[in-house]
Order: structure tokens, then C-alpha cells, then sequence
């Protein structure tokens, strides 16, 4: 029976050609700057992603708290939007390992709300701790992947810039916004200082993240990611995963996965007893709401596994969906037909 996973776009596996090509690289240290394929991946991140250098990290969480770190001091406070990544999914590692205070501040479309970000800003006086590094991320992960004008981050840009502040973005699916723009995502990373990619996800790389940023920060960087354990050896057949990944034809697929995921939207908002917000379906991601009690849902999402088509179990009465090269067009009617047919047999 095919598997048809719509939990996440972390599921995808490199293809054939991505693995037979890793294999074959030469491999060096990459601590001591040897492994040739993990520089070439470095060299090639910081071009597209638009700044001076760039990084390679496990992970995009390790890339993230790699940057807070280069970016600030103990005892700083950063602010966040509400429910930015970084707050809400990072298992606190800002606090427990940057020392770090969060502010969060309440948004709109993921982004903080001038208003809220400059309340949040504080001033310079002894009692306080110093605000030293705003965090923006697009497309925004509990926002069902809406993506943000850049206009809007330049707006930031310009009161954070005011204030001596920083900007960090995870960009964990920055590629998923600038396709989805029609921008090179150099006119979104312009506004940030530095910024987190993920390599992991939709752009199909089994394993790691790219850090980019300036030559001083990523110098900082650099020794942050080996104090968190993140100084790899032989990457090389990681990195030609990472190479791969980044290749424009791999980037501009990633158009497939946003297509397939408004043909779902529509197909579920058809469905009897689920309502999806159809605009707000920007990138590869979708959220839904029921009308049923969650008892049943959890009945229906069983019923679907059955049938090789696996789906999140509901949080905070939002079923979320996300799509991947692993799911085709044919997938996704697949999908619908389950879901349909097992809803109307309990609805
Ligand atoms: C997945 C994700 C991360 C973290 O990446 P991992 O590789 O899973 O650690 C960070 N930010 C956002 C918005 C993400 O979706």
C-alpha cells in the first residue's frame, strides 16, 4: 500500500541521484575547514541566501540558537511574534542555553505588530535588560505558512535599526516565501542580519541548516556551533545532499508542493464539516477546522490510516496538513477520497 504522509515536510528523503552523488564525494574535516563539499555548500548558501558567509548546521533549531547566541549577551532580551518557532517549538534552549529573556509580542500574519514591538523595546536604564535582537520568520510555521511582504519587514527594520536591534530570521522554509513571492528571497533577507535556512524540509536534504550572515558574525557563529556539539567531521555526503537541495530547478519544485496544497484546501473546504481559510494557503502548508467534536476527528484520522494516509492529530481545534515532494497530485486526490468517504459515513 503507498503511504501517504501529510503530517510534515521534515518526511522527505533525498532521491536517487541526491544519494548516489553524496556518495561519491571525497570527504575531509570539516572542523578544520577540509571536507571540500561542505565549503562549496557554504560558499554556495551565502550567494543565494545573500550574504557575506554562511554555515552549516544540524539542525535548524542548532542554527537558530547559534544565532541568538552570536547575536547577543547573557541576560539580553530578545523579542519574538507570540508564537514564533523559536518561542514555541525550540524546547527553550533561548533561555536555558543563550540566557536569554524572550519578549513576545502580539502579531498579525506572524509578523510582530509595530505597536507591540516598539512597547517591547527597552530603554536604557540599569534595571533593565538590554533588548539586543528582534526574530522574524517566514513563512510563519503557526500561521499555516502565510508569508509577509518584505515591505513589512523593512518597516521593522527601520524602528529596529533605531534602536541598535538586531534581526534574526527563520527562514526555516524561506524558499517556500520567495517562490511563493516571486522574488529572489535576497529582497527578504535583506532586512535581516542574519538568517536561519532549513535544507531539511521541502528542498528534500536529509539532514541540516544553513546560518548565514556577515564574515564577522559567522566568525562568532563558527565557534558557537562547535560549543553546541555542532562541529561535524566527514559532511561531505551531507553536504552534496545540501548542493543539491539548492539548486534553482530544486528550489523552483517546491511551486508543486504549493499547488498541491490550495488543490487540497479546496477539495477539504468542500468536504462537509471542514472549513479552511483558502487565502490564507500561501506556501505548502494547510490548516483546517471541524465542525465535529474532536472524538470523532481522531476516529476519521484513524480510519484514513487504514487507508495509507496519514495525517496530524488535531491541536487547538486546527488540523494542520503540510506537503512535500513525497506527495503528488494524485496523492492528494487519494487523500481527499479517504477523507471524504470516512467522513461522511460518521458525520
Ligand atoms: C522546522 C523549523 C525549525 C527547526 O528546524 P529543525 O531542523 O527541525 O531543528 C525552525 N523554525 C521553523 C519555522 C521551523 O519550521
Amino acid at each position: 500500500m503507498r503511504i501517504i504522509d501529510l503530517r510534515r515536510d521534515t518526511i522527505t528523503k533525498p532521491d536517487h541521484i541526491m544519494k548516489q552523488d553524496a556518495f561519491t564525494a571525497p570527504l575531509g574535516d570539516s572542523v578544520y575547514g577540509e571536507d571540500p563539499d561542505q565549503v562549496k555548500l557554504e560558499r554556495i548558501s551565502a550567494e543565494k541566501i545573500g550574504k557575506e558567509e554562511a554555515i552549516f548546521v544540524p539542525s535548524g533549531t542548532m542554527g537558530n540558537l547559534t544565532a541568538l547566541l552570536s547575536h547577543t549577551r547573557r541576560g539580553d532580551e530578545i523579542i519574538t511574534e507570540n508564537s514564533a518557532h523559536i518561542r514555541m517549538s525550540e524546547t527553550g534552549g533561548a533561555a536555558a542555553l543563550a540566557g536569554l529573556m524572550l519578549s513576545p509580542v502580539r502579531g498579525h500574519d506572524g509578523l510582530p505588530e509595530k505597536e507591540a514591538f516598539l512597547q517591547a523595546v527597552r530603554k536604557d536604564d540599569i534595571h533593565y535588560p538590554r533588548t539586543s535582537l528582534l526574530c522574524l520568520e517566514t513563512s510563519h510555521y503557526r500561521y499555516g505558512g502565510i508569508i509577509t511582504d518584505p515591505a513589512r519587514f523593512a518597516e521593522l527594520r527601520k524602528e529596529a535599526a533605531e534602536g541598535n536591534i538586531k534581526i534574526h530570521l527563520d527562514g526555516a522554509r524561506l524558499f517556500n516565501s520567495s517562490i511563493a513571492l516571486g522574488i529572489d528571497c535576497r529582497e527578504i533577507t535583506r532586512f535581516a542580519d542574519s538568517v536561519m535556512v532549513s535544507l531539511s524540509k521541502g528542498l528534500g536534504a536529509p539532514v541540516g541548516s544553513i546560518l548565514a550572515g556577515s564574515g564577522e558574525f559567522i566568525e562568532k557563529a563558527k565557534r558557537f556551533r562547535k560549543m553546541l556539539g555542532g562541529g561535524m567531521r566527514q559532511t561531505g555526503w551531507l553536504a552534496r545532499c545540501g548542493i543539491a537541495a539548492l539548486a534553482d530547478e530544486n528550489i523552483r519544485r517546491l511551486a508543486e508542493d504549493h499547488r498541491n496544497a490550495r488543490t487540497f484546501a479546496r477539495g477539504l473546504n468542500k468536504i462537509a464539516g471542514y472549513t479552511v481559510e483558502e487565502e490564507k494557503v500561501h506556501t505548502n502548508i494547510v490548516f483546517a477546522y471541524y465542525e465535529f467534536s474532536e472524538a470523532v476527528l481522531l476516529d476519521i484520522i484513524a480510519a484514513c490510516k487504514e487507508h495509507g494516509v496519514l495525517c496530524n492529530q488535531p491541536r487547538n481545534g486546527v488540523w494542520r496538513f503540510a506537503f512535500c515532494r513525497e506527495v503528488t497530485g494524485e496523492d492528494v486526490e487519494t487523500a481527499l477520497n479517504a477523507i471524504r468517504r470516512e467522513t461522511s459515513t460518521r458525520g
